[in-house]
Formats: structure tokens, sequence, C-alpha cells
């Protein structure tokens, strides 16, 4: 049985006010019970410790949004894995299609960064998608499939026992435009059965995110997909009553 799992990631977004404001709204809510559902918040990396503290014994857990394949050097303005650990975070985004396009990262550089969060102990939120041309083009299966296969060739299956997948068509990110329930069960369910050709076990058990403009109108339906565990929700998480609801429909 997997458990649910919701993201908030709130990019770049945010300042000691605000996220202060957010989480005085979202520890109480989270405290007085959001069952069965794991819920993990990802501040920009100044704010980790202030987060961190924030959520002190309080069911949150804490995820950084980006991290380097080294743990350390001559990298001005990245962030070591083994930093992200020394402030408290348990997981880590890799691979968010911001960084794809307007960073430039590669398949060949996300797996590092993989191998180098999992060395230091992070869960990897790992995120594929396709774009609306690859998408248009019948390339959305053969996209998320290279971006996944450049992780296995490096990390080998056995490392998405410690790591989530999720799948984030790029269209839908900060649009308002979902994908339907069916779209992303589908795509979902072709991630499972490719992690199952290597691994069926570990294919039943990795988790697999939803993201791309989830709300509180549609998440019920998005996870009460067969294999939809949860999501990864970008703008809604900024806002703490949309945020719950979104926790909260976790069926
Ligand atoms: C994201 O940032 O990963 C995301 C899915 O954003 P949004 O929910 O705003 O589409």
């Amino acid at each position: 049985m997997r458990r649910a799992l919701v993201v908030g990631n709130w990019k770049m977004n945010g300042t000691r006010d605000s996220i202060s404001e957010l989480l005085r709204a979202l520890v109480p809510a989270v405290s007085h019970g959001i069952n069965g559902v794991d819920i993990v918040v990802c501040p920009p990396s100044p704010y980790l410790t202030v987060v961190a503290d924030a959520i002190k014994g309080c069911e949150i857990v804490l995820g950084a949004q980006n991290a380097w394949c080294e743990n350390g050097g001559a990298y001005t303005g990245e962030v070591a894995p083994g930093m992200l650990v020394d402030c408290r975070a348990r997981y880590v985004i890799l691979g968010h299609s911001e960084r794809r396009q307007q960073l430039a990262e590669t398949d060949e550089l996300i797996a590092q960064k993989f191998v180098a969060a999992q060395r230091e102990g992070l869960i990897p939120i790992l995120c594929v998608g396709e774009t609306l041309a690859q998408r248009d083009d019948g390339h959305a299966e053969a996209t998320v499939s290279g971006q996944i296969n450049a992780v296995l060739t490096v990390a080998g299956v056995a490392a998405f026992e410690r790591a989530i997948i999720a799948y984030e068509p790029v269209w839908a990110i900060g649009t308002g435009c979902s994908a339907s329930a069916q779209e992303a069960q589908q795509m979902h369910a072709f991630i499972r059965t490719l992690i199952a050709g290597h691994d069926e076990e570990v294919a039943g058990a990795v988790q697999l995110l939803y993201g791309g403009s989830v709300n509180p109108g549609n998440a019920a339906e998005l996870f009460e997909q067969a294999d939809i565990d949860g999501g990864l929700v970008g703008g809604a998480s900024l806002d703490a009553a949309a945020f719950i609801e979104i926790c909260n429909s976790v069926s």
C-alpha cells in the first residue's frame, strides 16, 4: 500500500514575514490531523532553516527545490546536498521543468544530482514531463521515458526505492490548465510500467505524484486515479487554505 504524499513547491516566492504567516495557518491545520497523507513543503533555500524551526514537532516535512551534483567545492551560487541535510531537509526536487528549460539542465546533469542527493540521504523528487509541442507530436511518452531512463542508467532501479517521481506536463505548470485525470493517469501508468520493466516490486512501491495546476477543485479526481499517489503543488501551495484543502482531497 503506497502512502499519499502532497508536496508544496513554493518556487522563488516569499519573505520571512509571508512564510511565517503561511506556516501560522498550515502548522495548526496539520497538527489537528490530515489523515493518511504525508506533507512536504519546499521553500527557497535561504528560508530552509526558518521553515525547519517553524515546523519542528509538526508532521510537515522539509524539502528543498534543487541541489548541486557535488557535495562541496568551487561552485559559486550552488547548494550542496549535504547543506540541505544540515538545514534539516529530507526531500529535494530535481529536474523541475523550470530548471530544465530556463537553466538548460540536461537529463544527464539531473541524473548526477539525483545520485549526489541520495548519497547524502535526501529523497529526490524527480520531475519529468513533456512540452506541449512534444505531446502534439506524439512524443510525450518518449520524452518522459528518456528523462527516467537517464536516471535508471546512472542510479539503477533500486534507487527508486528511495525516490519519488513527479509527472509534471510542462504545458500544465502554472497555466491553470491541468491535465485531465485520465491523461494524468495514463502517463502515471506508463511510468509505473516502465519501472516494472526493471523491477516489479519497486514499481509497485514507488510514489508517483502529479503536478501541474493542481487546485482544490481538481485534486480529488486526480488523486483518486489508480497510479497517482498525490501531488506536487506550485501556486496553490502558497495559499494555506487551498493547500490544506488539496491535502484533504486525498481519499
Ligand atoms: C510546480 O511548480 O511544480 C507546479 C506544478 O506549479 P503549479 O501547481 O503552479 O502548476
